[in-house]
């Protein structure tokens, strides 16, 4: 049997320790892949497969890329759901006895990215992992790019908490989770995570899930002796969660990540809960169609100026407020700016020239940075001084608040600004990085260099005198170094101490001894001053490093700076409201807008609508209308509003005063979960179980059409019992709005305490309807599906034959309920004060005596005809089972 060449070997027990990536393994100038890798990147990177001789009778299947262009490719078979392991030359060639040593630097996944071209830079990208037993849970999530790591738990006490887990889940939206085998293992939670997150999921060591090896694995990543200060005092799920995703950060970026250096523990009761459901129904953050930020409400309220500002309001948009203080601080920080609207542009362009400088940070930690990294970070610091000055001279209690505690970063800006030159190349190898009077050392090789070069144009000016060659000249290659370079047509006259070196199709080269002697002073000078650029370079990085803490903190500070700035202007530019807070569990919004539907209409065309809703007689709103009247938008509307406030927005609306919400639970629309096995309608029911498991009396609750997935009568029932659930306050006893087509649901407003019926305008013009928008009190007769199916461009003869068909069934349905509500209501009246007419009820095998035991408590003039019909129901079963 042949033996493998040692490369080869190499390559195979590097491999070995990394079966579950790509490995990049870099030949000179190019990253090599082989075997099954290469077959797989070859396909999805588009690019040629070859082979390459391995010892073995067969080639080794190979492919490769230029190492300069490797992130682009990375970023391809990242975005496909590969690990990539970077394996590089470990030392340095020239010195290497026989193979040079090579090993894996880092390695590349979905939630470890830090190139910022592989990022969004409004968006985090969460690395997330996931602890979980028969008791409880512990989450732990981290930002590799900008450092941010939280951490948080859920013990099995009185909510479900696998809901609660995927409730998190859906706010933070992670790239990639590691977990325990137990969760893995777990086939309706892992499959759930699959079809709502695009993400990559892995198990990961069991060993590692140890509160022991976690505590210590969290120590050691903090500098810290105790977890007592971190908050962390009995938070073992979150300690075992965090401890594992560190472990996990050691394993694959084999570098220093104290970037990473604060663990913030968070409890999900701090803020508003939102349900996967409910964070898509409302679109906060990208439209359920196409996905995109346009048309979210993130889209309407972003005005942030720097990319840390940008990810800062998102997160806010995704994790509402509780605490009223928290929320008012907000508020009135955000009142201050719109009050003041001239400051709000002068903020916005100290703000422009602020980079990123979280992720530019991480790139300073990883040593991946370079000087025109440097001189961004200048730039943004450059402007921290006039930023904390502005902020104090504001006068706003809150606002001087935040500049007590932004560090000016003054002295980082003068190391740079003294050290690196302005306008540096990209490239930290080549020199011409630092500034000439930052290091005496550079600053004398570098005038050698320049005296060199000048000495050479001296050179060639006095050989063109000598020889008499007008064009003669000076120049330069890699090969060669410097050579005197002499036209073909001017051969006779070169001189017999040139040298010939080089033939070229329409000249020769030349060098000279005195040339030669030069060029080693010249070459000497350069090299040691690339070499030792880069060192200078280094050590100011490292410095820089060091000082990562408060260059974050003062990232953050920019951060809510520029998010309470952008709520300003954005309020500004909208026409909002200042929202009041009210405790007494009311919500009174007075010509409220839909904040995203406002903006895509023409100005001006959007109808406002005011909302009541209390804890007490208008619990619940039924709204009914005609289809496209408007219900939906009208009920997100409202739910954004009390959300908006949540965050510390002002609001659509000319007056609102809003209480604040625990929960917003949303059921809208059909959304289909086939390829979990589950229906459209079985997904409603689900949705609707979750809502009546977990809603309470501070919940708001928007439901849309529930019931419509199945037979009318089903579908009735289902949505009557459960607006009898919701609108009870000894059940939930939540505010919830409840549109519907089931015109029949209006009677609830005289059967339950607290439901009020409303109906959303329409006019009727001939066969045709005008749309009003307007919300009023009172319930809705008919839906006019078939006008809005006509609108819809439902062709002629169809919508006629529709019309005939409704004609039809509805003269059916007249026969039917009509004698069934006319026997029972008189019936019931005429045997009550007449007691003359047994023939009716026994139609029905109904005794008198029965019925008037029945109905004693009851004032009969009130009855319905729906109630009528139960009770005559009732008693006909009852007869039935004597
Ligand atoms: P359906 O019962 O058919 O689901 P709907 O009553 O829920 O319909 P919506 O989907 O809310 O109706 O609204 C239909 C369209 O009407 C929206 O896309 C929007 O363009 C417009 N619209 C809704 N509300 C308003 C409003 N207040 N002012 C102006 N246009 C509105």
């Amino acid at each position: 049997m042949l033996s493998l060449t040692p490369m080869m070997k190499q390559y195979l027990e590097i491999k070995e320790k990394y079966r579950d990536s790509i490995l990049f393994f870099r030949l000179g100038d190019f990253y090599e892949m082989f075997f099954e890798d290469a077959i797989t990147a070859s396909k999805e990177l588009e690019i040629a497969l070859t082979g390459r001789d391995c010892g073995q009778k067969e080639k080794a299947p190979m492919c490769g890329i230029p190492f300069h262009s490797a992130d682009t490719y990375i970023a391809k078979l990242i975005e496909k759901g590969y690990k990539v392991a970077i394996c590089e030359q470990v030392e340095d060639p020239s010195k290497a006895v026989g193979l040079v040593k090579r090993d894996v630097v880092r390695v590349i996944t979905p939630g470890t990215v830090i190139d910022p071209n592989m990022l969004d830079e409004k968006k985090n990208n969460y690395l997330c992992c996931i602890f979980l037993d028969e008791k409880g849970y512990g989450l732990a999530y981290v930002d590799v790019s900008t450092g941010d790591f939280f951490t948080t738990e859920g013990i099995l006490e009185n909510v479900d908490i696998i809901d609660a887990l995927f409730d998190e889940l859906g706010k933070i939206m992670p790239t990639e989770i590691i977990c325990n085998n137990f969760f893995y293992d777990n086939e309706i939670i892992s499959s759930k995570i699959r079809q709502r997150f695009e993400c990559m999921i892995n198990t990961y060591h069991e060993w590692t899930f140890d509160l022991g090896f976690a505590e210590e694995s969290i120590k050691r990543q903090l500098s810290v002796i105790s977890l007592d200060g971190l908050g962390m005092r009995d938070k073992n799920y979150s300690v075992i969660a965090s401890g594992a995703l560190i472990e996990y950060l050691r394993e694959t970026q084999k570098t220093s990540f104290y970037h990473i250096n604060k663990i913030n523990q968070y409890s999900s009761n701090n803020y508003m809960v939102l349900d996967v459901n409910t964070r898509r129904n409302l679109e906060l953050t990208e439209t359920i169609r196409g996905k995109t930020k346009k048309g979210s409400l993130l889209w309407v309220l972003d005005k942030t100026s720097t990319a840390m500002g940008g990810r800062l309001l998102k997160k806010w948009i995704e994790e509402p407020l509780l605490d009223k203080k928290s929320i008012e601080y907000r508020l009135s920080t955000v009142e201050y700016f719109v009050d003041n609207l001239i400051l709000i542009n002068d903020l916005r362009s100290l703000l422009k020239d602020v980079y990123d400088i979280e992720r530019l940070m991480s790139k300073v930690i990883y040593g991946t940075c370079n000087a025109r990294d440097l001189i961004a970070l200048k730039n943004s610091i450059k402007v921290f001084p006039q930023i904390k000055t502005f902020l104090k001279d504001t006068g706003c209690e809150e606002l001087i608040d935040i500049s007590y505690k932004l560090d000016g970063l003054e002295d980082i800006y003068d190391l740079i600004d003294k050290s690196i030159v302005d306008d540096p190349p990209f490239s930290v190898r080549e020199g011409g990085i630092i500034k000439k009077e930052y290091n005496f050392e550079i600053k004398s090789l570098r005038e050698a260099s320049v005296q060199g070069k000048e000495w050479l144009s001296k050179i060639e000016e006095q050989e063109r005198i000598k020889t008499g060659i007008k064009n003669l000249k000076i120049g330069f290659n890699k090969v060669f170094g410097y050579f005197i370079e002499v036209s073909k047509g001017n051969i006779k006259f070169v001189p017999d101490y040139f040298i010939r070196k080089q033939t070229l199709a329409n000249s020769e080269r030349y060098i000279t001894p005195e040339l030669k002697e030069m060029e080693d002073k010249i070459l000497g000078a350069e090299d040691k001053m690339v070499a030792l650029e880069y060192q200078v370079f280094v050590n100011i990085r490292d410095s820089i490093a060091a000082e990562v803490k408060r260059i974050q903190d003062s990232g953050k500070i920019i951060a809510k700076v520029d998010v309470l700035n952008s709520l300003a202007l954005s309020a500004l530019n909208n026409n909002y409201i200042k929202p009041k807070i009210n405790t007494n569990g009311f919500i009174n919004i007075k010509e409220g807008k839909h904040p995203v539907v406002e903006k895509v209409l023409e100005e001006g065309l959007f109808v406002p609508n005011d909302t009541y809703l209390n804890n007490d007689e208008s619990r619940v709103l039924v709204i009914t209308g005609p289809n496209m009247a408007g219900k939906s938008t009208y009920m997100r509307q409202v739910a954004l509003i009390v959300l908006m406030m949540q965050i510390g927005s002002f609001v659509p609306a000319e007056e609102a005063d809003i209480c604040i919400v625990d929960r917003i639970f949303t059921r809208i629309g059909a959304s289909d979960d086939l390829s979990q096995g589950q229906s459209t309608f079985m997904v409603e029911m689900s949705e609707v179980a979750n809502i009546l498991n977990n809603a309470t009396q501070n919940s708001l609750l928007i439901l849309d059409e529930i019931g419509r997935g199945t037979s009318t009568y089903d579908g009735l029932s289902i949505a009557w019992a459960v607006i009898e659930y919701i609108s009870n306050p000894k059940k939930i006893g939540a505010k919830t709005l409840f549109a519907t087509h089931y015109h029949e649901l209006t009677e609830l407003e005289n059967k339950l305490e607290g439901v009020l019926n409303y109906k959303i305008l329409v006019q009727e013009k001939g066969e045709d309807i005008i749309f009003l928008r307007k919300i009023k009190k009172g319930g809705a007769d008919r839906s006019y599906g078939i006008e809005v199916a006509k609108l819809a461009g439902v062709r002629g003869d169809v919508i006629n034959r529709a019309y005939e068909i409704l004609q039809d069934l509805e003269k059916r349905d007249e026969s039917k309920p009509e004698i069934a509500i006319s026997v029972s209501e008189k019936e019931i009246k005429e045997n009550i004060h007449k007691s003359n007419n047994d023939l009716q009820l026994d139609l029905f095998n109904i005794k008198k005596s029965n019925l008037i035991e029945k109905i004693k408590d009851i004032d009969v003039e009130k009855l319905t005809p729906i109630d009528a019909i139960n009770i005559l129901y009732n008693l006909h079963e009852e007869s039935k089972e004597i």
